[in-house]
């Protein structure tokens, strides 16, 4: 790269850290401000589908993932413990279809592995580095037009100058606010996740040991609620999630949970489940939030584009916030890459791009995860029937038309993992050289 962008990345999560890697490969010079001290182990477990697991593979990040597993099965029961859907080989169909992996890993072992990949590279990580306010009207360099961007930080009051701002930094974004010039805070959506990991050795009953030892995805759907579980670290981990009215106070975004009310609502279901829930010694309790749409992703100056959690939060109904920021991070580095992007002059023709490749998918996306949701907490009664009709008659056959697991849908399932960002990127870009308008994303 002639002339390369100086590019500063707010937040070291995942699409921050996606972003990075792949404008490092495009030949920029990025940095990354974190405000934590260190990578901790925030959070739990992570679902990786093909649309992310190809740019990590990639990228060479995916191999030095700590123990993903592929899970064999993917399996909705209803709160009961009845089979409502199954399907054998979900790995292998997964590989199958589109030539990716669907793998569950810990959200801390993708998080290092992407931060080791992108050190390789040459992005600078600053840890402890908390942004807390910008100026998106610096002046440009060498007296140039393009308005440059100052990012403030605290603990040591550094400026950190960029011709490019990415804002990486998740659902409390401070980009976001420094951008849309108001605090719109995260939004509830009603719900909140008790999040559990379990080691296998505080599961004794040889039943649940094998669930946690050979991967495989399971729902239980239920009147308002439901739980996803899956196996992580090579099968010595277990992710549970259990999804359920949100009852916390308005301010409260975490806390650790109570056992016993976790367990009372989950009374009467599965006994497979209440079992699971009985190994059970720590809960975390998470409010799910969201946010309004924004009407634009890049700021007027051309030197700050959302990214993310910051833009596009969702329910975790799908598994897509993170594999759509991945996404998010990679088509931004690919647009800015040479041999179409060779200066800062083209800064706002290649955001503009950006945001008609991403904004309206990832809009899409955080949307089919409220459907998602209505449709795995239907209350006893006539819909519930009509939708476990629909799931009983397609069981042991190969799925038709839309189905009420978006997991496994014929219908949603290619267009979330199907999508391949070098692809879509490639396509735009053609698109544009030939004069032809470019295509807006499917839906
Ligand atoms: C219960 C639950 C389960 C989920 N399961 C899945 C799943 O299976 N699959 C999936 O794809 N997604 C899942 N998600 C969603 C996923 O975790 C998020 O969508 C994803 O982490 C978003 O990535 P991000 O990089 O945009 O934000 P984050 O991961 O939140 O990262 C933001 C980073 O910015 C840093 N930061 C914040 N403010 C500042 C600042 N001012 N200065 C510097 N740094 C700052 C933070 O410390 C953080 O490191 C789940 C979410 C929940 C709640």
């Amino acid at each position: 790269m002639a002339s390369p962008l100086d590019i500063v990345v707010v937040g070291a999560g995942l699409s921050g850290l996606a972003a990075a890697i792949q404008c490092a490969l495009s030949g920029h010079r990025v940095t990354v401000l974190e405000g934590a001290k260190e990578l901790a182990e925030i959070g739990a477990g992570l679902q990786l589908t093909p649309n992310s697991t190809r740019l990590l593979e990639k990228w060479a990040v995916y191999q030095n993932i700590n123990g993903p597993c592929e899970p064999a099965t993917c399996t909705v029961y209803n709160y009961k413990g009845k089979v409502l859907a199954h399907e054998d080989g979900f790995d292998k169909n997964n590989r199958r279809k589109y030539h990716a992996p669907f793998a569950d890993c810990h959200r801390v072992d993708l998080q290092k592995a992407l931060a080791e990949r992108a050190e390789e590279l040459g992005v600078s990580i600053e840890l402890g580095t908390r942004v807390t306010a910008m100026n998106l009207d610096a002046d440009g360099k060498d007296g140039g037009n393009a308005k440059r961007a100052r990012v403030m930080t605290t603990e040591n009051g550094q400026v950190f100058e960029a011709d490019l701002v990415v804002g990486a930094d998740g659902l409390w974004s401070t980009t976001r606010s420094a951008f849309s010039g108001c605090k719109d805070a995260p939004l509830p959506t009603g719900d909140l996740a008790f999040r559990i990991v379990l080691r296998l050795e505080q599961v004794e009953d040889e039943r649940l040991r094998k669930m946690v030892k050979e991967p495989g995805v399971r729902f239980w759907i239920g009147p308002d609620a439901h739980v996803v579980a899956y196996s992580m670290r090579g099968g010595t981990m277990y992710n549970v999630v259990l999804l359920v009215p949100d009852d916390l106070p308005e301010s409260v975004a975490r806390i650790e949970g109570s056992l016993d009310e976790m367990r009372g609502l989950f009374e009467g279901w599965d006994p497979v489940l209440t079992q699971l829930l009985e190994c059970v010694d720590r809960v975390d309790k998470w409010k799910l939030m969201h946010r309004e749409e924004l009407a634009s992703w890049i700021s007027p100056q051309y030197n700050l584009v959302l990214i993310g959690d910051s833009c596009h939060p969702m329910l975790p109904y799908l598994a897509q916030g993170a594999n759509s920021s991945i996404e998010d991070g990679a088509v931004l580095g690919l647009l800015l890459a040479p041999p179409h992007f060779t200066s800062s002059s083209q800064l706002p023709e290649t955001l503009e791009l950006f945001q008609q490749l991403r904004k309206t998918r990832g809009e899409a996306i955080a949307r089919e995860t409220f459907k998602q949701r209505r449709d795995f907490h239907l209350r006893d009664g006539p819909e519930q029937q009509e939708r476990d009709e629909l799931f009983l008659r397609q069981l042991g056959q190969s799925l038709k038309g839309a189905f009420p697991s978006r997991w496994t849908c014929p219908e949603v399932q290619p267009w979330l993992y199907g999508y391949d960002a070098v692809k879509e990127v490639e396509t735009a870009l053609a698109q544009r050289k030939s004069g032809a308008g470019v295509d807006m994303p499917q839906l």
